[in-house]
């Protein structure tokens, strides 16, 4: 708890923008965002990934506009998405102009490869009229070449002078309704973009690394740059650009800001032990069951599976809702307290069915409703285990008894 108090009190402030429906910077919730994978112009096909999207945790999310059909296909989508949509535009200002009269709700600007000033005002000018925002979205891969020679390549500065450049056109309209992206695929360089524009502009900043990778590495690198920056308080919206199904940037995302204490928990937080000698059961594959048990029904709890009743509960004791492994038994625990002793190939049933209690029925009243017998029976179980086992393992008494002995003989 301390520890995201103090993450969220970091955060630099920002002036705030509408993105559709949702508030971007200032104190507004930090948003996640995605982009769907489909054309544009199948417009069935991208509503059901948007709402895919939007189930997995998308506050925003971002379709290409690269061409007519795809600007009608807005048309179609965006009364009918549950989540305000962001056109992305590279090349092509007549793009910009269609989606905007498509109804987005944001659009996307690559100030890399739109670099027409007449051009960006106009569709700045036109933005205005309607209150749509946009993101001036920087990337290293596609900086302006006249920057990148200027700076001596793709550098910190060389990003923020694009975004400054493209800002100067802007504020020549007066169109102040915007967000900006420094994004690069090197975690240190977008790192330190992100860091520079932060000290140079009080505009929300869109955070994300860009052509991450597919999964692990890509989690990881995209985690690296996102989180850095969150902890420094920097960034108002993020992405995880991943090579994957799209839905999983959106997960991704979220499971990133709830992890930090950014945004309220609304899936499962399932911690599980690393498993040792000790185990009674395979963690890895019981804690893989209870995921796939729980993951989709939306439960908000922090759900613990604890390879042995020696320290499983003790350790787990914070979670809402927990499962150790005992002689063939599993004990189930809420808040580190016995509440029922299952048995061993019942156990991720009784998980899946205690966290759908303690939802609808809170977590006191299932305290409340703990078997009376419980404790008993697993401090029996425990018993049994330890007479079966030998509660020292790793002989560490037996291992100071021969030190002192040693110790002993020496004097
Ligand atoms: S909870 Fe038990 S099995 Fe899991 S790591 Fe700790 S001692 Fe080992």
């Amino acid at each position: 708890m301390a520890r995201s108090v103090e993450v969220a009190a970091k955060r630099r402030l920002t002036r705030q923008i509408h993105v559709g429906k949702v508030l971007v910077g200032g104190d507004a919730p930090i948003s996640v965002q995605s982009m769907t994978t489909t054309k544009t112009a199948d417009v069935n096909g991208t509503l059901a990934q948007i709402y895919a999207l939007a189930g997995a945790g998308a506050d925003i999310v971002r379709c290409t506009c690269n061409d007519q059909e795809a600007a009608e296909g807005l048309a179609r989508i965006v009364p009918r998405s549950p989540v305000p949509i962001v056109a992305d535009i590279h090349f092509h200002v007549e793009m910009a102009l269609a989606a905007l009269e498509a109804g987005v709700n944001g659009l996307r600007l690559n100030p890399g490869n739109l670099r027409k000033p007449e051009e960006i005002k106009l569709v700045a000018r036109e933005a205005k009229d309607r209150g749509v925002p946009i993101r001036i979205g920087v990337n290293a891969g596609s900086l302006d070449k006249e920057l990148y020679d200027r700076f001596k390549g793709a550098t910190p500065e060389a990003l923020v002078a694009s975004a400054k450049r493209e800002l100067a056109y802007f504020q020549e309209v007066d169109f102040e309704d915007v967000k900006i992206s420094v994004k690069a695929s090197s975690v240190p360089l977008m790192i330190e973009a992100y860091r520079l524009a932060s000290e140079t502009f009080d505009y929300p900043l869109h955070l994300g690394v860009t052509e991450a990778g597919p999964p692990p590495h890509g989690l990881i690198k995209a985690t690296a740059g996102i989180a850095t920056l969150l902890a420094e308080g920097i960034g108002d919206t993020i992405r995880y650009s991943l090579t994957a199904d799209p839905v999983e940037e959106a997960k991704a995302g979220r499971q990133l800001l709830e992890a930090l204490g950014l945004r309220e928990r609304k899936g499962l937080d399932l911690i599980a032990c690393p498993s040792c000698g000790r185990a009674e059961i395979d963690v890895i594959k019981v804690a893989r069951e209870v995921q796939e048990a729980l993951e989709d029904k939306n439960i908000p709890l922090q759900v613990a599976v604890m390879g042995c009743v020696v320290n499983g509960p003790g350790e787990a004791r914070e979670a809402d809702l927990g499962i150790a492994a005992g002689k063939h038994k599993g004990h189930l625990f809420i808040k580190g307290k016995i509440v029922r002793v299952v048995k061993e190939e019942d156990m991720v049933q009784e998980v899946l069915k205690e966290a759908e209690s303690i939802v609808k029925e809170g977590i006191e009243a299932r305290l409340a409703a703990a078997d009376a017998n419980a404790e008993k029976e697993a401090e029996e179980d425990r018993k049994a285990l330890f007479s079966e086992k030998g509660e020292d393992v790793n002989h560490s008494e037996q291992i100071i008894e021969k030190i002192r002995r040693k110790l002993d003989n020496q004097d």
